[in-house]
């Protein structure tokens, strides 16, 4: 399909890849709760033969989600983690990858502790520059591992610039892009390979559901995919994927909104005086500012910020004294989250590690929601005071 016949990106939340259900005409898709298909004869079936291998309730997501990143395919999974081990599973052993070294928690353990005992290497580094990127590839680089913005420090990696290196060194480009959603950033059209996105979190949009996807443009890529998501079994369920859909009908507006009062927080955090420091690719003085004007549609939901006072207490206090901001693991829910990267979902990674990249012990980091943002700001005074 041409990019005009294309409809945009809001209208696309609510119809894209998606038809009513050709068997009864029902609007939204039937939640399809069963394991295997009647055959008519031996091996002869409606597309549908074992629900891990297919379900007509994966399948729409599949084509919505897919259209959302403008890729041709989209392939689900049970968890962000279980899309990153199958994209992994595309390596040899020998292979190596080169990662953000200011990466999602998860992501790290799983290159560190689970795919470095089967022979693939990770190195992780800084990616703000893609000139230093471009040098530190070797012989034996075959993925590059991208997050931007990254997850805590909020940094902005350029995805044309990374891209355009893996393509010139034949290596895999993979985007994790469940930080910005699709709604603020299309890695596909920057020249990724690969989109990776723990729906968990914008996508799924309400904290009660895990799931994964990989999107891609790349026919081989989707077709081994496909293979190892029926192989290795690590699927979402039906109704699952029914929350998912349902959650992606409104991500234009969540995120829209979440990006206000996120900007709205970010001025009133700025200004208090027991704050050391706010970390939002918003703010004209962010060294990724101008990169993320260029990249994404608007700066984002997240934020991070530290304390003059650098203490796990003194982050400890604050974070028990909100009321709307509840203290939990994960991000990108219609409801705020405060968390404490060092203990919380970055904890896998050393101390003297953390601090290279700037996570400090005190490091505050917000998913933004989509509350009234008056309430919100007079939570985050009221518990620093
Ligand atoms: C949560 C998250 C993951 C892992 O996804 P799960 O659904 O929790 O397995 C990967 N990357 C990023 C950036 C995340 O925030």
């Amino acid at each position: 399909m041409s990019k005009q016949n294309q409809p945009n990106f809001a209208t696309k939340c609510i119809h894209g890849g998606l038809s009513p259900d050709p068997a009864t005409g029902a609007v939204m898709t039937p939640i399809y709760q069963t394991s295997t298909y009647a055959q008519s004869a031996p091996g002869v079936n409606q597309g549908y033969a074992y629900a891990r291998t297919k379900n007509p309730t994966r399948s729409a997501l599949e084509s919505n989600l897919a259209s959302l990143e403008n890729g041709k395919h989209a392939i689900c999974f049970s968890s962000g983690l279980a899309a990153m081990d199958n994209i992994l599973r595309l390596l040899s052993p020998g292979d190596e990858v080169l990662a953000s070294d200011d990466l999602y928690g998860g992501s790290y353990r799983l290159l560190t502790s689970v795919f470095a005992g089967f022979g693939i290497k990770s190195r992780f580094i800084d990616m703000r520059d893609a000139t230093t990127v471009a040098a530190e590839v070797s012989d034996a680089t075959k993925m590059l591992w991208i997050e931007t913005p990254t997850n805590p420090m909020l940094n902005l990696v350029d995805i044309a610039a990374l891209t355009e290196i893996a393509k010139e060194k034949g290596l895999l480009s993979v985007i994790d892009n469940t930080f910005a959603s699709p709604y603020l950033q299309q890695p596909l059209d920057m020249g990724a390979d690969l989109v990776l996105h723990s729906a968990t979190k914008y996508l799924g949009g309400h904290s009660d559901v895990v799931m994964g996807a990989v999107v891609t443009h790349n026919e081989e890529f989707a077709q081994r995919l496909y293979y190892l998501q029926n192989a290795v079994g690590a699927i979402p369920g039906p109704q699952d994927c029914f929350l998912v859909l349902r959650g992606i009908k409104t991500l234009h507006l969540r995120v829209e909104r979440a990006c206000q009062n996120a900007q709205r927080i970010v001025e009133v955090l700025q200004r208090d005086d027991r704050v050391a420091h706010v970390y939002y690719p918003g703010l004209p003085d962010h060294p990724g500012h101008a990169l993320a004007r260029r990249q994404m549609r608007d700066f984002g939901a997240m934020v991070s910020f530290d304390l003059k006072v650098d203490t796990m207490e003194a982050a400890s206090a604050l974070m028990q004294k909100t009321h709307y901001f509840t203290l939990a693991e994960s991000l990108g829910g219609v409801e705020s989250l405060i968390g404490h990267p060092a203990t919380m979902t970055h904890a896998s990674i050393p101390r003297e590690q953390r601090l290279q990249v700037g996570l400090t012990d005190s490091l505050i980091r917000l998913s933004v929601g989509i509350e009234d943002a008056d309430d919100l700001v007079d939570d985050l005074t009221n518990a620093l005071r």
